[in-house]
């Protein structure tokens, strides 16, 4: 029988050190064969929330099931999980088949069946020829795909990857990526993934969960994470966003009127991305990424019209990046034609159709 238990539960898991909060109360279900990132600046939580699946720290309170099974208690050599760490940890004084055959031979596979797994393992990390080296004769690169391979070795349920690639230079990190991305898809694995490189994130998920203060803020896929950002957080940490303080005149069948700086401006209430509805009165926030803006003309009646004062441009080649300070001292962000660099100290205009914008309830602290 197959199961179609999730790869990972995790019910509520909770950990401070001291004074400390760690991990505020994370729950959370990760599908078979996703691979799913954890993203968030350093200290939010990432490594102490991926090191709990793994066994290599005890949560003060929460559940966590791999393949439908409570682990909670386990010890981590007995989870059916493993990790992959930033600095390899290959056993120096073992061969590359002897490391990868390492985790089949903890699981008392005959020397044939393990030696098949290596076969099988070194063809997966494209390395068929290099069995016999050393690690100290293997490019860094080279080594973070053997300890991939041994991770692998015994068939866990979830592969459980810390800051994998950041010790290398940019290049190989970008190589290293697709082979990751590649070896994940090839397996059918489950990988949780930590980094709190933005880009990495976005270019390898297929799930990003971002995490601030040791919650999960969003989780999403990195598509839905950008163009509809649940939270002010989120909106800020991926991309550049505009954020304009409104303020909520009314909201009727389909949609929400704003005061946005004077103006009044009508959304669809599907741009309403945080999980509270919104009341006349409250306090929101719109989010506009600077690619939406067009410069010059006037919108329809669908488009928030942005006036200010142009303070600098940018150029990019076939664009650029420009700032503009709005009458109520807002400094906006927005993308623009190369010919506007000769304009600095004019008045420049730019709109955004409303199914391009988002709007967020602030929260009442
Ligand atoms: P991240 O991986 O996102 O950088 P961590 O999970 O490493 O974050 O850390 C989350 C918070 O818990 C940080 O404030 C960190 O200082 C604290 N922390 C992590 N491990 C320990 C520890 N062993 N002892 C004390 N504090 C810790």
């Amino acid at each position: 029988m197959t199961s179609t238990n999730p790869a990972i539960e995790l019910k509520d898991i909770r950990k401070s050190y001291g004074a400390a909060v760690a991990i505020d109360g994370v729950s959370l279900t990760v599908e078979r064969g996703v691979f799913l990132t954890l993203l968030g600046p350093s200290g939010c939580g990432k490594s102490t929330l991926l090191r709990s699946i793994g066994g290599f720290v005890e949560p003060d309170s929460g559940k966590i099931l791999v393949d439908g099974r409570d682990i909670t208690h386990e010890p981590a050599f007995r989870r059916p999980v493993n990790m992959v760490f930033q600095d390899y940890a290959l056993f120096p004084h073992m061969s590359v088949r002897r490391n990868i055959g390492f985790g089949c031979e903890m699981k008392n596979l005959d020397r044939a069946a393990i030696e098949r797994r290596c076969d099988e393992l070194l063809e997966l990390i494209r390395l068929p020829q290099l069995g016999e080296r050393m690690p100290d004769e293997l490019s860094g690169g080279q080594r973070q795909r053997v300890a991939l391979a041994r991770a692998l070795a015994p068939d866990p349920v979830s592969l459980l990857l810390d800051e994998p690639l950041g010790a290398l230079d940019l290049k190989l990190r970008q190589e290293m990526q697709n082979e990751l991305k590649a070896v994940q898809k090839r397996t059918g694995k489950t990988f949780v993934f930590v980094t709190h490189d933005q880009e990495e994130a976005m270019s390898m998920s297929d799930l990003v969960a971002v995490m601030n203060r040791g919650r999960i803020e969003q989780i999403a896929s990195p598509r839905e994470i950008y163009s509809r950002p649940a939270t002010a957080f989120v909106a800020g940490f991926i991309g550049a966003a505009n954020m304009l303080d409104a303020e909520v005149e009314g909201v009727d069948g389909d949609g929400i009127v704003l005061d946005i700086g004077g103006s009044r401006f009508r959304l669809p209430s599907s741009r309403l991305t945080s999980g509270r509805a919104l009341r006349a009165g409250d306090a929101a926030t719109v989010v506009i990424r600077p690619e939406q803006l067009a410069a010059g003309g006037r919108g329809q009646e669908q488009s928030l019209e942005l006036q200010g004062r142009l303070e600098d441009v940018t150029f990019l080649g076939g664009r650029a990046h420009i700032r503009f300070v709005t009458a109520t001292g807002q400094m906006i962000l927005a993308e623009a034609p190369p010919s506007m660099a000769d304009n600095v100290g004019d008045t420049v205009s730019f709109i955004c159709g409303s199914n391009e914008m988002v709007v967020l309830a602030v929260d009442q602290k």
